[in-house]
């Protein structure tokens, strides 16, 4: 695998973003009006950031656009053959007003990795930062300011090259939206109860599970409607030896009775930046942390005999969830409640809100 990290400094230099704006933006009435109640993904900014690719031309013509619709040739490839990436992050107002990212050099370098896997482009770090801060620029009101609220941020990069023979497509286009997003938990935080799908799969040894590609999530929803059918909030997935991955959409952590946090590690999973930040704030309490595989067994027979005391899932959008049971067509397991990923979740949130020191520097003020 080549790598490309060190990409001519012609390549990571400034873009220069042509800016218009949107005439029919929302009123800032009617903005606060939505940001009194965002909900999540339903709503979105007055605006968006598109950047062209071409094989002869690189990374080309930056632009803020008014927010709309995308126009697509009917034979894009990314229509028939799934060549699409994305990321997903949050942008924080604190309390001063400032608005900031949380480790976006993270997201960047998965979007890159991503785009090997995908035979796609790969957008320079700089670039993918630098489309926040002018996302940002003309949009930066739509941070809400309320508890627990935030800015969703979503990149995503796809094949916009009109042609239906089977290659890496020649032309794509890289865009962020922005959707403003309540708090995730409205009257608490409520353990889930989470499906183990025996039948499917959301990826193999060798395929995309490692990226964060849409076919991973639409493989993900019939088993999920599953889930939902059986009375379970969400799906795990199991790896072809019958380790645990994770649930689709967050990663997976064990807390043992003596002070270790476990997390599943495979080329399967897709690694979350929530997870790895959780694991360095466990580390910095002296827990021990191991990223290894963990067996279907091992999680049953530790909750059984009392060696797993807290079981959790983690992301962006949810940040943590306690798991309440773990549910299957012959078995249904009550797990332990325990106290470590509600007080790590409010850690980590303290810092990204700005209320605790960033002791990692971790954010990145955008505004
Ligand atoms: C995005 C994602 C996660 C969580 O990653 P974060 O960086 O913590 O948001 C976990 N699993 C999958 C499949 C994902 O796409």
């Amino acid at each position: 695998m080549t790598d490309t990290a060190t990409t001519a400094s012609s390549d990571t230099a400034e873009l220069t973003f042509a800016v218009t704006k949107n005439l029919a933006a929302k009123s800032p009435a009617q903005r606060e009006e939505i940001l009194q109640n965002p909900g999540f993904g339903t709503n979105f900014t007055d605006h968006m950031v598109d950047i062209c690719w071409s094989e002869k031309g690189g990374w080309h013509r930056p632009r803020v656009q008014p927010y709309g619709p995308i126009s697509l040739d009917p034979a894009a490839a990314v229509l028939h053959y799934g060549q699409e990436i994305f990321e997903g992050i949050k942008a924080y107002r604190h309390a001063d007003g400032s608005v900031h990212t949380f480790r976006p050099d993270r997201n960047a370098e998965r979007l890159r990795r991503s785009a090997r896997r995908m035979a796609l482009p790969e957008l320079p770090t700089e670039h993918f930062v630098q489309s926040i801060r002018e996302l940002i620029a003309v949009d930066g009101g739509w941070v809400p300011s309320g508890a627990d609220q935030s800015l969703y941020l979503r990149p995503f990069m796809f094949a916009k090259e009109a042609f239906l023979g089977v290659r890496p497509a020649k032309k794509v286009a890289y865009y962020l939206i922005a959707s403003p997003a309540g708090a995730y938990f409205t009257g608490g935080v409520k353990p889930v109860r989470i499906w183990l799908s025996k039948n499917y799969a959301r990826a193999g040894k060798g395929g995309t599970g490692a990226a964060k590609t849409g076919g991973n999530y639409a493989s993900s929803l019939l088993p999920q409607s599953e889930a939902s059918a059986q009375g379970c909030d969400q799906v795990v997935f199991l790896d072809q030896d019958g380790n645990v991955e994770e649930l689709g959409g967050m990663n997976v952590m064990f807390v043992y009775k003596d002070g270790r946090i476990v997390t599943p590690q495979s080329d399967t999973i897709l690694e979350g930046i929530t997870r790895d930040s959780l694991l360095q704030l466990a580390e910095d309490r002296g827990l021990t942390v191991e990223r290894r595989a963990v067996s279907l067994d091992e999680w049953r027979q530790g909750v059984a005999s009392g060696d797993i005391v807290e079981v959790f899932a983690c992301g962006t959008a949810a940040v943590v969830t306690p798991i309440g049971a773990l549910v299957s067509d012959d078995f249904e397991d009550q797990q332990p409640l325990g106290e470590l990923a509600m007080s790590l979740r409010e850690e980590l949130t303290d810092i990204q809100y700005g209320r605790r020191e960033d002791k990692h520097g971790w954010l990145v003020r955008v505004d």
